[in-house]
């Protein structure tokens, strides 16, 4: 008789939990390099950094959360005032028309370019208000006798998370380009959420310049007794203990294993970002490909009295210089093709230099890493022109604009290569040129 179905009785096995984290204090691994460092708070005013790849690891404002939470506050009257209200006013044969920030998107979408007006409405109106709310909750809560810590942990995680798809200030570029591009077909006026917008990016940005996500996590769990809190000097350490892990969501120095739970912020913890090779040589190649598209097909079409002139990229910059805007072609020009393009030959050779352990020009290397992952999200200039063209113009007037399948492409290139750049670990450098160095026998 053949047996058809084998049933195996022996028991089954579950992989144990790792053993929890143990916080090391007054030491961090610097994010950029994994130096570990003795790092004190800084006096008032001082950043701190790695004294080998230059990275800011602290900076010194020790009354940050008090400064932010009446500049959080401030932020909540602007945020109607932003997204709701009429934002452009446009006139033009004795009719006038306004649009507010949501108008571009609801068009976009109701054309079914719904990418597109996702993209708008997360980045521009979404996610800078979700990353408020975050923000103030935190502060609120730990100004309570017993900060709710369980609730404001994943509340500052997401915060700290949003902060690059947080686009307020990129909005209002792209307003100003689409704003230049509209006087010259009609009577232009900014309206109150201009200006609101205007308030709102001051005021996110002077949080982001108080506040030191690091202080708050602090403030969260205090550190051990004893902990030392200054000067400002950062002391390699011996780089003794192969487990010792720095959470790269709150910065604590961490003894245990990959998998554990950081005990500050609650976040798995991994010695280096988990598939960061794979994972940012993936999104650079699909970036790479979109990239082609995003240059060579339309990104809108211009419909003068039912002519339709088609515009790519590269002719929109060049529309601006012929119209004497040249300030304003220079900057389209390099927020949307020399960066884009910097950016995958920037990250391509990051991911090179990994692979094959070069020992050079690491500290050079390390700098073009957090220069590609600070300007990746100014690209988004021209997706954002657009949804403010469409909105404005689509309104009935003698002009229309419709959004061409570049637009799609060149939105796909922006966000996959600031999740590339996300996704890459710049440690892998140091880690690769320091096996590298061993192999050959140097210290
Ligand atoms: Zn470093
Ligand atoms: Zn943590």
């Amino acid at each position: 008789m053949t047996r058809l179905l084998a049933i195996d009785h022996s028991p089954i096995s579950f992989a144990a939990p790792p053993p929890p984290a143990r916080a090391v204090p007054n030491q961090i691994e610097c994010p950029d390099c994994g130096l570990i460092l003795r790092a004190l708070s800084p006096p008032p005013g001082r950043r701190l950094r790695c004294p080998r790849c230059r990275a800011v690891l602290r900076r010194g404002c020790p009354r940050g959360a008090a400064l932010a939470l009446p500049l959080a506050l401030a932020a909540w009257p602007l945020l109607p005032l932003a997204f709701l209200t009429p934002l452009i006013h446009l006139s033009l044969l004795g009719r006038g028309i306004s649009a507010a920030l949501t108008t571009g998107p609801a068009l976009l979408d109701a054309e079914g370019w719904l990418p597109l007006a996702a993209v708008v409405l997360l980045t521009a109106c979404l996610l800078p208000g979700f990353r408020l709310l975050g923000l103030t909750l935190v502060l609120l809560g730990l100004r309570l006798a017993r900060p709710p810590r369980r609730l404001l942990r994943p509340l500052l995680r997401v915060s700290e998370y949003l902060r690059p798809w947080a686009m307020v200030e990129v909005y209002l570029l792209g307003f100003f380009v689409a704003y230049s591009k509209l006087i010259d077909l009609a009577r232009v006026r900014v309206e109150l959420a201009g200006y609101a917008l205007a308030a709102l990016m001051l005021v996110m940005a002077l949080i982001d310049e108080v506040l030191d996500p690091t202080r708050l996590w602090e403030e969260m769990a205090p550190p051990a007794r004893g902990a030392a809190t200054s000067p400002a000097t950062a002391l390699p350490s011996p780089a003794s203990s192969r487990r010792l892990i720095g959470c790269l969501c709150c910065g604590l120095l961490c003894e245990g294993a990959p998998g554990a739970r950081c005990p500050r912020c609650e976040s798995r913890l991994h010695a280096r970002k988990p598939q960061s090779f794979g994972r940012s040589l993936a999104l650079v190649l699909a970036a790479g490909l979109l990239y082609i598209p995003a240059n060579l097909l339309p990104i809108m079409t211009v419909d003068y009295h039912g002519q339709g002139v088609p515009n790519t990229i590269l002719s929109g910059v060049e529309e601006l210089a012929t119209s004497g805007m040249w300030p304003l072609a220079i900057l389209v020009f390099f927020a949307s093709i020399t960066v884009p393009v910097l950016k995958l030959l920037g990250l391509g050779v990051l991911l090179a230099s990994a692979r094959r352990g070069m020992t050079g020009r690491l500290v050079d290397r390390a700098r073009l890493y957090r220069l590609i992952d600070a300007i990746g999200r100014w690209s988004m200039i021209d997706v954002f022109m657009l949804s403010i063209l469409v909105g404005v113009v689509q309104l009935g007037l003698l002009v229309s604009v419709t959004p061409g399948a570049g637009a799609v492409a060149f939105a796909g290139v922006v966000i996959l290569t600031m999740l590339a750049s996300q996704s890459f670990d710049p440690r892998l450098m140091w880690d690769a040129a320091g096996r590298q160095r061993r192999r050959r026998g140097r210290p």
